[in-house]
């Protein structure tokens, strides 16, 4: 398991970590946001979303579960599992087809779900630190697979941190 922590200060940074990794994006790949109400998991998905080269906006889809995204390099689904009652309220919208599927799934509170996320998905939780300043988001981005591949690492964390 390879772990790395980037810190941000502001959502632009927040975006620009998405939108980072959504120009490195793969086929298949399952990305996994957890953190509180207003932690960042959406703006961090609309960065995401324009690294694939998708045009249009992106909206937390708190009441639709899944919203679908074409026109970019790879499809986006994009799931928000907040209201989720049960893992077979999954299966009804065809969850195992996305997730297993040729495009990229980003899936917002996904702690709701754990028990069916795939073990190859890359985590990455967005937490707050108050005393840090009400900007600041720590954001710790973990999997198997090798992260320095999907992150410029230490050196984007400075080049944030100068932005200031
Ligand atoms: P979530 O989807 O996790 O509920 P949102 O992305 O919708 O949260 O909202 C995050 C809120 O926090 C936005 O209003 C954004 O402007 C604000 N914010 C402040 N600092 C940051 C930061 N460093 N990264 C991301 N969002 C930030
Ligand atoms: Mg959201």
């Amino acid at each position: 398991m390879e772990k790395k922590m980037i810190e941000t200060s502001s959502p632009a940074q927040t975006y620009a970590l998405g939108r980072e990794m959504g120009e490195r994006a793969r086929p298949g790949q399952v990305f996994c946001l957890d953190g509180d109400l207003g932690a960042g998991k959406t703006v961090f998905t609309q960065g995401f979303a324009e690294g694939l080269g998708i045009a249009g906006p992106v909206n937390s889809p708190t009441f639709t579960i899944l919203q679908v995204y074409e026109g970019g390099r790879l499809p986006l689904y994009h799931f928000d599992v907040y209201r989720i009652g049960d893992a077979a309220e999954m299966d009804e919208i065809g969850y195992e087809e996305y997730v297993y599927g040729e495009g990229v799934s980003l899936i917002e509170w996904s702690v709701r779900i754990a028990e069916i996320l795939p073990p190859s998905a890359v985590h990455i939780e967005i937490a707050r630190e108050p005393e840090k300043g009400f900007d600041y988001r720590r954001i710790t981005v973990k999997g198997e697979e090798r992260l320095a591949d999907m992150l410029q690492t230490e050196k984007r964390s400075d080049e944030y941190k100068e932005e200031l």
